[in-house]
């Protein structure tokens, strides 16, 4: 039978199931768990996913990643997960065909809006399942660090989850207000929110070196609990991710969009660099992906490093209209890294290190020329964003967040460089409703001393469209967590929540 292992990308000796990466999160050398080889899909496989649901999609894909699962567990994991209770259109990741050429992947219909929840609803089957195969017994502790939607996605997902806790930092300036309301009015009696005086790389970090900390740590063995990510390094956080691609290709075959083996480009808004890099895996499966275009806001390091090679964090930070990529370390470059370098670990070690150390490190040839051929890389500002979103509903009624405009915006202008024009599918990664006060604005609406309620009832009427429940209905939700506390202050929080 065929055996998925996964492997480090700070040491290829290391050699696990599935079960082992999704529940230690991070490799204890601090590299991330990749998959040893990727399994490739034949047409014949492709085209057998046509006729199935999306849970069914997931199910053949996830077997040959969770080799280690058995076939009941998978189908657990994702009946669990992708069904109608939790999202609130039938196709679970909607396609919409508004824009001649260039489909737009709605990837927020889950509860809180937001495509983080296409990985966390199924996250936290994954990992119980996985923590029955390696750790039994004992409690799993999650930390998260956010730029908005990620917390309160995990929230969401682990919410009353029997032998879980979860705890949330965001930066507390660095979110918008209804990010900010969702997470503080978060329910549930295993879950925690706190804010942090930083921007999102401070909360990463903290997270980080909490994971490391060994004094935490063997407080923690006393409390029989182990800590777990739910942050997008985690595995059972991409492999989901993974599966929407795969199943729009075959959505737009089945609708007669594209003929089998035509290649369709992707288009991501990026951050963590999640996302795109599942689009990749998606090609390197067999896919028939073209280009993968990288989409960035003013915080564009990702921009200059897919055109240059040279990777350096020692910038200005911004905080922009697009909160969830504003982000100057993109941890999930690494994973693709060991992979265009043929597993490379000492590479990869020296890289890292040296990013740590100086905030910067400069990719050798072979690897600049492999990211040249599978990305093209771009970004642009907010004037640029809000300009997108007018542009967009003015001439197809089509209403975006300012993530997906920024994708929007930077797929325009790689289309006015390269006259590429083959078919398009571009990730939409929010509900415009959650970045409303920026999208509101875009359209010429007037924000000043409108509260984000009233908002909503405005953005309605000018653009006939409705705000999900999931959203308007934080306000009548009482807000829970208050607190806000300094970086160096994190670990604390974090023992005093786990012996509360
Ligand atoms: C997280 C997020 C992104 C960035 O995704 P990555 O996988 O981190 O690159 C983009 N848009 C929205 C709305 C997000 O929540």
């Amino acid at each position: 039978m065929f055996v998925m292992n996964y492997k480090s990308t700070r040491d290829v000796k290391v050699n696990v199931p599935s079960a082992y990466a999704i529940s230690q999160g991070l490799s204890s050398d601090g590299g991330l768990f990749v998959p040893e080889n990727l399994p490739k899909l034949s047409e014949e496989k492709i085209m057998s996913l046509c006729d199935m649901s999306y849970a069914e999609r997931a199910y053949e894909i996830f077997r040959l990643f969770l080799t280690d699962f058995t076939d009941d567990e998978i189908k657990h994991c994702v009946n669990g997960a992708y069904n109608d209770k939790n999202f609130a259109t039938d196709n679970i990741a909607e396609i919409s065909h508004l824009i001649p050429g260039t489909y737009i992947l709605e990837l927020w219909h889950g509860p809180t809006c937001a495509f983080k929840d296409m990985a966390l609803q199924i996250l936290p089957y994954l990992l119980t399942t996985s923590a029955k195969k390696t750790i039994d017994g004992k409690k799993i502790s999650i930390l998260v660090a956010t730029s908005g939607d990620t917390g309160k996605a995990a929230l969401e997902g682990f919410k009353d989850v029997d032998g879980t806790s979860i705890m949330v930092f965001y930066p507390e300036d660095g979110v918008s207000n209804m990010q900010k309301r969702q997470m503080t009015t978060q329910e549930g009696s295993n879950v925690n929110v706190c804010a942090v005086v930083g921007n999102f790389d401070d909360c990463q970090s903290g997270v980080k070196q909490i994971f490391t900390d060994k004094s935490v740590i063997a407080q923690l063995e006393k409390a029989n609990t182990v800590f777990s990510s739910a942050n997008s390094i985690n595995w059972g956080r991409l492999a989901p991710q993974i599966i929407y691609y795969v199943s729009s290709y075959v959505q737009l075959v089945k609708d007669g969009e594209l003929k089998y083996g035509e290649k369709l480009n992707v288009v991501v808004p990026t951050g963590n660099f999640g996302n795109i890099l599942a689009a990749y895996y998606a090609k390197q499966m067999g896919i028939p992906i073209g280009k993968l275009i990288c989409a960035s806001n003013a915080n564009n390091v990702l921009t200059d490093f897919i055109n240059t090679g040279i990777y350096d964090r020692n910038r200005k930070f911004y905080t922009t209209v697009s909160p969830s990529m504003d982000i100057l370390i993109s941890s999930n470059l690494e994973r693709l890294l060991y992979h265009l370098t043929g597993e490379n670990d000492k590479l990869i070690n020296e890289w890292f290190t040296a990013l740590k150390n100086d905030g910067r490190y400069e990719v050798n040839d072979s690897v600049k020329a492999a990211i040249k051929e599978n990305f093209y890389a771009g970004c642009c500002d907010d004037e640029q964003t809000k300009g997108a979103i007018k542009e967009v509903f003015d001439e197809y009624s089509y209403l975006m967040d300012t993530h997906t405009a920024v994708a929007y915006k930077v797929y325009e202008d790689y289309k006015k460089k390269t006259g590429d024009n083959t078919k398009t599918l571009i990730a939409s990664t929010a509900n415009p409703y959650k970045f409303g006060f920026a999208v509101y604005d875009a359209l010429g609406g007037e924000t000043e001393g409108v509260d984000e309620f009233e908002l909503i009832g405005k953005l309605e009427k000018l653009t006939k469209t409705t705000c999900p429940k999931a959203l308007s209905d934080t306000k009548n939700k009482p807000v829970r967590f208050t607190g806000s506390i300094k970086p160096e202050e994190m670990a604390e929080a974090v023992l005093e929540f786990i012996n509360k």
